[in-house]
């Protein structure tokens, strides 16, 4: 009954994608999540470690998109140095604008990867536009106090994930 909210792909963080299985798999549009999923909340923009993926991303063929439910401010400023394609008040879990997005880099959903640190917003969107959905552990324990009433019931959703993974 929770499958919505399960990933598709569980990694610890955005440097273990695995690139070449997204390839294999015709996934050529990449959107991400910021808060938490490429950067702690509350840090404005990205570290050069970070700036270098984004290249190594690009350098692998896939288009980027960072796709928040933060403001302009925050996505704007956070893109400056990455010049990724970016959407703000994406209203995640819906998917319109997800959809919007992939129109524009080109992409379907079965050339697009969702990649976020919230199952209620990220991988729910993802499943329900039909995208692959993968779940990045959240970077820092910092959190703004919305998200940090949702994590109780996120860990809930996601120890059943674990166990379903583990019985096979
Ligand atoms: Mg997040």
């Amino acid at each position: 009954m929770f499958e919505c909210f399960f990933p598709d792909i569980y990694v610890k963080s955005i440097f273990e994608l695995p690139l070449e299985e997204l390839k294999k798999r015709g996934i050529k549009a990449l959107i991400f999540d910021i808060d938490n999923t490429v950067a702690p909340f509350d840090i404005a923009e990205p570290d050069d470690k970070t700036a270098e993926l984004f290249e190594e991303f690009r350098k692998n063929g896939f288009s980027l998109c960072l796709f928040s439910n933060n403001n302009e401010t925050r996505v704007n400023l956070f893109n400056r140095k990455l010049k990724a394609h970016a959407v703000w008040r994406a209203g995640k879990p819906g998917v319109k604008k997800l959809n919007d997005a992939m129109k524009a880099m080109g992409a379907n959903k079965n050339s697009t990867a969702i990649v976020g640190d919230q199952v209620f917003t990220d991988m729910y969107c993802g499943h329900r536009a039909g995208v692959l959905a993968i779940y990045t552990e959240p970077i820092c324990s910092r959190d703004q106090l919305i998200t940090k009433v949702k994590r109780g019931a996120e860990k809930i959703v996601l120890n059943i994930y674990k166990r379903r993974i583990k019985s096979g």
